[in-house]
């Protein structure tokens, strides 16, 4: 199996900010197929890497492998495997990542995890991890070239007792060998920059690439606000409510958004901007959007 390229070779001497999507296991084979699509269509847009997220939304994990394998297949490399601390022991975690590393794959995003639907707390497995530091740690021991990620939340993680502590544990996962960082989604950047300036503060010198969703529907932007625990800007909302029952007008104020927001990310010179895709090629190819990172396309 051909080894990917290690992403922290490419944070290490980036010819431009780095372009990444990030897709999720589908749960059925039309999933899987309008997976396959969307990959295929923006194949030609040359993201510098793209992640697939694992047991998020109830997904299965082997489903994770299968799709990391379909976008290596397709020439989308490198690939980025999520991996979590949800109900798995040190033990299935060592399997999990000797076959990762046997298909090639250099690049890890190390998380926690949500607690598993429908319960409160996360719930360490008795042999298993409390944290990502404890996951990168242990990821970083055992396979020393393996890169790993961490996530990072501009507007403080749900559980965290303060933003203060939110970023002392986020140094922790970098001390611990986190080689970058990848935001959760926001909708405002002035959050994103007091974030990595907090972050440059308590002595965070990883770089930090924000995440962002480009919204195509007032449903999903409210979804995905609410579950991702992102503030809406009045302005934002104030254009989607006045775009009314006409999709495509949403969708243009959506991606005018996002459009505006990398714009504005890139003047900031930022690493790399890093896109929830959702399994979906229709917003990365709006010419407005791709335009941001290939002029020449
Ligand atoms: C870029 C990105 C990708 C993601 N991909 C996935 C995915 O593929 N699958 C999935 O299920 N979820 C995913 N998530 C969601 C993520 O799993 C959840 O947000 C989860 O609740 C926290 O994971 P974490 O790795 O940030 O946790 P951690 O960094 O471990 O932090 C979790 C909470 O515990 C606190 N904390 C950390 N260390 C300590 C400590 N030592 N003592 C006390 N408190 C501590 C933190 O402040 C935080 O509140 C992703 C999130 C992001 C931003």
């Amino acid at each position: 199996m051909t080894q990917q390229q290690s992403i922290t070779d490419l944070l290490t001497a980036p010819q431009r900010p780095l372009l990444s999507y990030e897709f999720f296991p589908p749960k059925d084979d039309e999933g899987m197929a309008m997976l396959e699509n969307a990959a295929s269509a923006l194949k030609p847009t040359c993201p510098d890497f793209v992640t697939v997220t694992y047991g998020a939304g109830g997904s299965t994990r082997t489903q994770t492998l299968r799709v990391c394998r379909t976008l290596a297949e397709l020439g989308m490399t490198p690939v980025m495997h999520h991996l979590t601390c949800v109900g798995a022991s040190q033990t299935e975690l060592r399997e999990i990542l000797d076959i990762i590393r046997r298909e090639g794959i250099r690049n890890i995003m190390a998380l926690r995890g949500d607690p598993p639907r429908g319960e409160k707390h996360f719930q360490k497995h008795p042999d298993g991890f409390s944290n990502a530091a404890e996951l990168v740690r242990f990821i970083k021991q055992s396979y020393p070239d393996m890169c790993c990620g961490v996530a990072g939340y501009p507007e403080t993680h749900q559980e965290a007792v303060s933003s203060n502590m939110d970023i002392h544990y986020l140094k922790a996962k970098v001390d611990a060998g986190g080689a970058f960082v990848t935001t959760q989604l926001f909708y405002d950047n002035q959050l994103f920059y007091d974030f990595v300036d907090r972050c440059r503060k308590a002595g965070i010198e990883a770089p930090i690439i924000p995440g962002l969703l480009p919204p195509l529907s007032l449903k999903q932007l409210q979804r995905m606000a609410n579950m991702c625990q992102a503030s809406l800007p009045q302005e934002l909302l104030r254009q989607m409510e006045a775009a009314g029952e006409d999709a495509s007008r949403t969708e243009e104020v959506g991606i005018e958004w996002t459009v505006n927001q990398i714009k504005d990310l890139l003047a900031h010179r930022v690493p790399g901007i890093h896109l929830y895709i959702l399994n979906r090629s229709k917003a990365v190819l709006a010419p407005a959007l791709i335009k941001c990172f290939r002029p020449e396309s």
